[in-house]
């Protein structure tokens, strides 16, 4: 089928706006009419270095990042920020307390877990925090300071379910899990909801981490402040894979070498290293200049088109409450069941659920399929049926979806 014949529900690589597609394969050809491709071209050359420095510009200015963060690309996908942000940060912390090695209380590292990729970010902290040798202590001791597991991941912890340590590096959560189907409220609307993020329970001082992946400049994130970094695998929103977004406060690009000297933290491996990244303007080696293009191309486009991410916002709220709404009718009559019962939990992004009865999942899978309906299967560690509703994914497309599910 033609491209305009499918609506693509794809958790990630997830589908993208069809014009800047259409743009960035003439640029693919002969970018800016120098007769060579976007690949073919020098990343220290002056073509890609306004593509690189538009990219950032135009990302400082939709999600009004302050003067005082820094933007990063990186390779690694969001998997390599999990370790990334543990060495980086456990760096820092390490060089705010230099006392001779003798002397020093590794810390502890906070996280709230409320799915599989939270999971898997304190899985490698775990792994990174192991003692160089049996008798020394560990490097940091990572501990969860809140968790629905209990729950299957199917809703977030309320306020006082969460217990912070004071002598955490750092506390990490995930923003939205892209497979439970799980998302913090969005700031607009935390003030009044159990289930917001407590950035006032965080002890004074300690560094807030989040796993924006999943939806990243799907609407504004006025509280990027209260953060230390922020970052994003570009493969959902933004671009292909290949690139991850970060923003990061510029007290925590620091020098790991010296904060390695000092003993008792890992050693950070030099591509992840904040500090290099930043002071190299993201081109310390070579960067996968294909994405980072297609990205600048998407921001080029919200900016112009979708009324920035107010617009955006707006749009990707109604496209989640009108399948919310159907699925709930639908469950009233027995016919499907939404994973997340709490509206407050449910993400924008990623709407997972169940068709009730014997062998209606399948028939609903194949059914989709013969009306264009794609990539509806739900996350292969989980099951079930999962539409993704990214930027690129239409009202219209979620309209017909919703048709669809009534009729089935
Ligand atoms: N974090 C979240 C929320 C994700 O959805 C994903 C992937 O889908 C990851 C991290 C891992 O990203 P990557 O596959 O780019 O390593």
């Amino acid at each position: 089928p033609a491209r305009d014949q499918v609506h693509n529900f794809a958790a990630g690589p997830s589908p993208l706006p069809t014009t800047v597609l259409e743009e960035a394969a003439r640029g693919l050809l002969n970018y800016d009419d120098t007769g060579m491709g976007i690949c073919e071209l020098s990343h220290r050359g002056k073509e890609f270095k306004a593509v690189i420095e538009g990219a950032e510009a135009n990302l400082r200015s939709l999600l009004s990042i302050p003067d005082n963060y820094t933007i990063l690309f990186n390779q690694g996908g969001g998997t390599g920020q999990f370790s990334a942000v543990v060495l980086n940060l456990l760096a820092a912390h390490r060089l705010s307390h230099p006392v001779p090695a003798e002397e020093f209380i590794p810390p502890t590292i906070d996280y709230v877990l409320t799915g599989a990729w939270s999971s898997k970010a304190y899985a490698e902290a775990q792994r990174l925090c192991l003692p160089p040798f049996p008798a020394c202590p560990a490097f940091a001791t990572p501990r969860v300071a809140a968790s629905t597991k209990s729950t299957k991941w199917t809703t977030l912890p309320k306020k006082d379910e969460y217990d912070f340590s004071k002598e955490a590096a750092f506390v990490y959560y995930c923003e939205n899990e892209t497979i439970n189907g799980i998302e913090f409220p969005p700031a607009s609307a935390s003030g009044s909801s159990p289930f917001a993020f407590p950035f006032d329970q965080v002890p004074k001082g300690v560094n807030i981490v989040a796993d924006y992946s999943s939806s990243f400049i799907s609407r504004p994130i006025p509280n990027i402040e209260k953060h230390a970094i922020i970052y994003a695998g570009a493969q959902k929103n933004l671009g292909p894979s290949g690139v991850t977004v970060l923003i990061v406060r510029n007290d925590l690009l620091v020098d790991t070498t010296e904060a390695a000297k000092l003993g008792c933290v890992p050693s950070t491996p030099i591509t992840y290293e904040y500090k290099i990244l930043a002071d190299n303007g993201s081109l310390y080696n070579t960067p996968p200049t294909f994405p980072i293009y297609v990205s600048a191309l998407v921001l080029q486009h919200l900016i112009d088109n979708k009324g920035g991410l107010r617009g955006l916002e707006e749009t990707n709220k109604a496209k989640a409450e009108l399948l919310y709404a159907t699925l709930d009718e639908a469950e009233k009559q027995g016919k499907a069941r939404c994973v997340v019962k709490e509206k407050d939990a449910r993400s924008w992004m990623n709407v997972t659920f169940e068709m009730l009865g014997e062998g209606k999942e399948k028939a609903f899978l194949e059914g989709a399929d013969k009306h264009g309906f794609r990539q509806l299967k739900g996350h292969r560690s989980v099951g079930g049926v999962r539409a993704s509703l990214y930027n690129a994914v239409t009202l219209e497309s979620v309209r017909a979806l919703c048709e669809y599910i009534k009729s089935f």
